[in-house]
């Protein structure tokens, strides 16, 4: 079984479809969707139809809860949270109905995926370093667990009781280790390249692979500015910041 696994879109259809173009190539059985499908870009509804066409099972981000009222914007930046209120203005009560259903977690064979952290998924905190990953990792009942929310690729290992990082974009599985994969994210990469993040996980080769693809970055800035969210948002596309 050969699965993508796709985080942070954000609204972001141009990323999205530069994304799903790759990975048509790339032979996948299943999708799957860390969340923060809407927040920040311009193209929010288009991206949940996106993600409901490609049949992925989705877990809740920060953006998706804030934007039907589950997640109190009060915890966010201003201009966060001025792209939730425009969100909340541009997605249909269906989009809405949707956005409220989507689960904290979720698992299907050795996978797990939550936005944020397995303790509390509700708050969303975010793993960045090996302190914070090891709650998930005692909590975690699989070999994997996708992660996204922080917007930077990043995979950590537990042996036993040995911990560790790596920064290397393609890993063969080892049986005595599992793991936290941080995908990145689609629609707006904060790890200085702006090329759009994802991963693909294979169980037969037991090979996990981060990979990046260029987009019309562009075209996806012109449509933040002409949907009158702010600039800043248009702008950290083009360095990935
Ligand atoms: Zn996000």
């Amino acid at each position: 079984m050969r699965w993508a696994i796709l985080s942070d879109i954000h609204g972001n259809l141009e990323a999205l479809e530069a994304v799903k173009a790759a990975l048509f190539k790339e032979r996948i059985d299943k999708y799957l969707c860390l969340g923060d499908i809407v927040g920040y870009g311009a193209n929010p509804r288009e991206c949940i139809a996106e993600v409901r066409n490609l049949g992925a099972p989705t877990v809740a981000g920060n953006h998706d809860w804030a934007a039907v009222g589950l997640f109190d914007i009060t915890y966010f930046n201003p201009t966060a949270g001025m792209a939730v209120l425009w969100t909340v203005q541009n997605i249909s009560e269906h989009d809405k109905a949707y956005l409220k259903n989507l689960e904290l977690t979720y698992q299907e064979d050795d996978l797990t995926l939550v936005h944020g952290s397995l303790n509390n998924p509700e708050k969303f905190e975010y793993i960045l370093d090996i302190p914070s990953a090891k709650k998930t990792f005692e909590l975690t009942q699989t070999k994997l667990c996708f992660i996204g929310h922080s917007h930077s690729p990043a995979i950590f290992i537990r042996e036993g009781d040995n911990y560790s990082s790596t920064a290397r974009l393609k890993l063969k599985l080892d049986p005595k280790q599992s793991y936290i994969v941080n995908a990145g994210s689609i629609g707006q990469p904060r790890d200085g390249n702006p090329r759009a993040c994802f991963v693909i996980y294979d169980n037969e080769t037991n090979e996990l692979e981060i990979k990046r693809v260029a987009y019309d970055v562009g075209s996806a800035q012109a449509k933040i500015i002409k949907a009158g969210l702010p600039h800043i948002l248009a702008e950290r596309l083009a360095t990935g910041r």
